[in-house]
């Protein structure tokens, strides 16, 4: 198990001298239900492939949405075509940040059609807003009748590895039979009831996806880091063992090991005296290198590589073995051999290597095929090391083998002159072994090997296709190094389909679509394409034996309990979820302070119920009739107006694009005077607080704030609000961060030219005739801090 044991170890140096930045960013995304996603970004990543990674990622047109971040509580917008990579704009490497995906140009984001074969022979397929997928059930089931699973943060592979052991009849019928007796306050931390918890709710619940919250909380991975040190295998391992170890003393207690245990033999084998020193080892899965140590070019195939990986190393020259036996340094082979199988193979492609001249961790995207039925028992059979020991046992014992070996070794391409050789020297034929060894055996010479060992174990029982195995996982990564995204295509055993489980979103593929997670280059695939490709593989044996899913008729009485009263939790959920809070503030009629309060909104009330409960709450109506006031989108970490709505007696949920537990902004219940008309607020434009200059004092008089669209110039500007104050204003002075009070004099520039955004200060005074950083304005404005 060395190979696996220096895997970890090596991950573990690449983890601690990684010295290129990975930030983890979160992104909310307003338009969609399930509003918070976490993804890892490479820091050498340009912030226009930036924008297409997380196109991909939330399923968006690149171009119909703009990314945002917070810097010092400064809400800062990513260019789109900009070519300064992440690192420019971030810093600290050790915090998470956090990105916003807001509209563009005042419209909702699109959403990507999808590429499946199926749905778009279907022609279901449609570019989608937002705005009407609330409506076109994004909360009920998918089509292919299977639930995903809700993308926590930081979580990446934890929901392919489920939907994989979900999908496995064996490991499904083996958890619904485990009967979970504990006291219900401990079964929040026992990992095979909250696993039984969520394999019930993606087998019964009618939802688009479902929660993982209860089964991570379990295992106790609550951090970036701990999903970032440990991978896949190791996920799995921790499954596995909490599952082993609740099944201590039942029938199923070697269930882990009869489905996904095999072994492996380590050995050194003297070639002088033939002893051989072997340590037999047990193992889960296995991993196979993507190329030959040293070597630029990868296996072409997952049978090459799984060749390469029993190939034996040679020990000599300054290399040689000490052998007990002999007593004295020899030649020797150092190889593993598989001595079984197990039912159900996992094998990983190490796609992620350390690369030591550059310190780097890196992604191997190369090629490798994998097929979709593995016949092992080549692998099982033909390691040379056997054929070596029978074609010397047969040279020693059978005359009329002999014979028949001659003529196979010609087809192998040796001379018939050194055969004959071989029939007299014992030691001859050790050296052209290792000679052999050292060479790579095309495809041609295996075949003849194949075919003499169908001659000679005639006999042996193990025959063939009870070695074969049936692909139905693939865990596919996209993207670079450690970040990226993560997801699974997998055969359903009911109907032999294939489908892809990308967290919430569960849809049918064709079997082509599998063969692009070969990796390499894919002239016709788009900019991700060259990077997303298989990392895992998992098979199952072909076999008499093969389960199918427990039915649900004959599910034990717990099992039936267990999912009702889960039922009845959901249903509590949707009642919960049938209302949501949401934070309302105002500024006070009378003294102009800001008030705040929490707002319960109803899934069918209008917008003009709403707004009363909100006149009501904040106590507005002592003061303002409420045709005087209207509720608004805001933001208040930047004390902006995001739009205003105009249906009255359109449903809040859907003004709000569904209920979620966080949203990404919050009401303001706006007033007006009597004489004043309510303005239309389009998203995308800039809320400005204005202080006008008071002539009379050092001061400004108190603010007022104006929503005007970033497409307005600074000459309108100064006429909106030279109109509200009713007085002549020519002055505009902008304060920037870093930058102070700029002032504000070509009056054709535009707001977006002036880079105002989203929130912005705006100082005012009639005119002035010094040179602006001469006058008493500036002194004034340098004083306001
Ligand atoms: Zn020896």
């Amino acid at each position: 198990f060395l190979a696996l044991k220096t895997m970890i170890e090596l991950q573990m140096i690449e983890e601690n001298s990684r010295n290129q930045k990975i930030f983890s960013c979160i992104f909310c995304c307003e338009f969609k239900e399930f509003s918070k996603v976490s993804m890892d970004v490479d820091g050498n990543t340009q912030i226009n492939e930036f924008y297409k990674m997380v196109a991909f990622k939330h399923k968006l047109e690149n171009g119909t949405f703009q990314i945002s971040y917070l810097t010092e509580n400064i809400e800062k917008i990513l260019i789109e075509d900009c070519t300064d990579t992440i690192s420019y704009f971030l810093s600290d490497n050790n915090k998470t940040y956090e990105f916003f995906i807001k509209s563009k140009d005042g419209s909702y984001p699109l959403k990507t059609k999808k590429t499946t074969d199926a749905v778009e022979k279907n022609g279901k397929a449609k570019s989608d807003q937002f705005g009407s997928l609330y409506n076109s059930s994004n909360s009920l089931k998918s089509d292919t009748g299977f639930v995903g699973l809700i993308n926590q943060a930081m979580t990446c592979y934890l929901n392919s590895l489920l939907q994989t052991l979900f999908m496995t009849p064996e490991f499904r019928n083996a958890l619904y039979k485990c009967n979970y007796e504990g006291l219900i306050a401990n079964s929040v931390a026992n990992i095979p009831f909250q696993l039984q918890k969520l394999f019930l709710q993606l087998e019964t619940s009618h939802k688009r996806a479902v929660e993982t919250t209860e089964l991570t909380k379990s295992f106790g991975w609550d951090s970036n880091e701990a999903w970032q040190q440990h991978d896949v295998q190791e996920l799995c391992r921790v499954l596995f063992d909490a599952l082993e170890e609740s099944l201590k003393g039942t029938e199923q207690k070697d269930l882990i090991k009869e489905l996904y245990q095999g072994e492996l033999e380590d050995y050194v084998k003297c070639q002088k005296c033939d002893h051989k020193n072997l340590r037999k080892d047990f193992y889960l899965d296995i991993s196979v290198d993507m190329k030959p140590f040293g070597s630029d070019k990868s296996y072409e195939s997952l049978e090459e590589a799984l060749k390469a990986f029993v190939k034996p190393e040679v020990l000599n020259g300054n290399n040689q073995y000490y052998c007990e036996h002999c007593k004295s340094k020899q030649d020797a082979h150092k190889g593993l051999k598989f001595v079984s199988f197990p039912y159900l193979l996992t094998i990983q492609l190490k796609r992620f290597t350390f690369n030591f001249k550059t310190l780097q961790r890196m992604k191997i995207h190369d090629r490798m095929t994998f097929p979709f039925q593995l016949d092992l028992s080549e692998l099982l059979k033909s390691t040379e090391e056997d054929n070596f020991d029978l074609k010397k046992k047969e040279e020693i014992n059978d005359l009329s083998m002999k014979s028949s070996l001659k003529e196979n070794e010609t087809l192998n391409g040796c001379q018939a002159k050194e055969n004959e050789k071989v029939n007299g020297f014992q030691a001859e034929v050790n050296e052209k072994s290792f000679n052999h060894l050292n060479n790579e055996i095309s495809d041609s010479q295996f075949l003849c090997e194949k075919e003499r060992l169908n001659h000679i174990q005639i006999e042996d029982t193990c025959s063939k296709n009870e070695l074969t195995y049936e692909l139905f996982s693939v865990l596919i990564h996209s993207g670079s190094t450690l970040g990226g995204h993560y997801y699974a295509y997998i055969k359903s055993f009911k109907n032999k389909k294939w489908y892809c489980f990308n967290d919430q979103y569960v849809s049918e593929i064709s079997e082509s679509e599998i063969e692009k997670s070969y990796g390499g280059d894919n002239k016709h695939g788009g900019y991700y394409s060259s990077s997303s490709n298989a990392y895992m593989l998992m098979y199952r044996k072909i076999d008499k034996k093969n389960k199918t899913f427990m039915k649900k008729q004959d599910w034990p009485v717990y099992l039936r309990k267990l999912c009702s009263s889960l039922h009845s939790d959901i249903n509590k959920v949707d009642a919960e979820k049938f209302f949501c809070k949401i934070k309302l503030y105002g500024f006070h009629p009378i003294n102009g302070n800001k008030v705040e309060a929490l707002l319960e909104v109803f899934k069918d009330e209008t917008l003009k119920n709403v707004t009363e409960k909100a006149w009501k709450i904040l106590n507005f109506h002592e003061y303002l009739p409420l045709c005087q006031c209207r509720l608004i989108k805001y933001d208040d970490n930047f004390n902006s107006i995001v739009m205003s709505f105009d249906e009255q007696e359109t449903s809040m949920v859907k003004l709000l694009g569904g209920f979620s537990k966080i949203f990404s902004f919050d009401l303001l219940l706006e007033w007006r005077k009597e004489s004043e008309q309510f303005q239309v607020y389009e998203p995308g434009g800039v809320t400005l607080k204005v202080y006008v200059d008071d002539k009379l004092g050092d001061f400004f008089e108190e603010p007022f704030l104006l929503y005007v669209s970033s497409n307005s110039t600074i000459g309108e500007l100064k006429n909106i609000i030279s109109l509200r104050r009713g007085c002549e204003f020519s002055k505009l002075v902008v304060y920037k961060e870093h930058r102070g009070f700029l002032l504000l004099d070509n009056p054709e520039k535009t707001l977006k030219m002036e880079s105002f955004y989203k929130y912005d200060m705006i100082f005012v005074t009639d005119t002035f005739t010094e040179d602006y950083k001469t006058s008493s304005f500036y002194k004034k404005l340098e004083e306001f801090t």
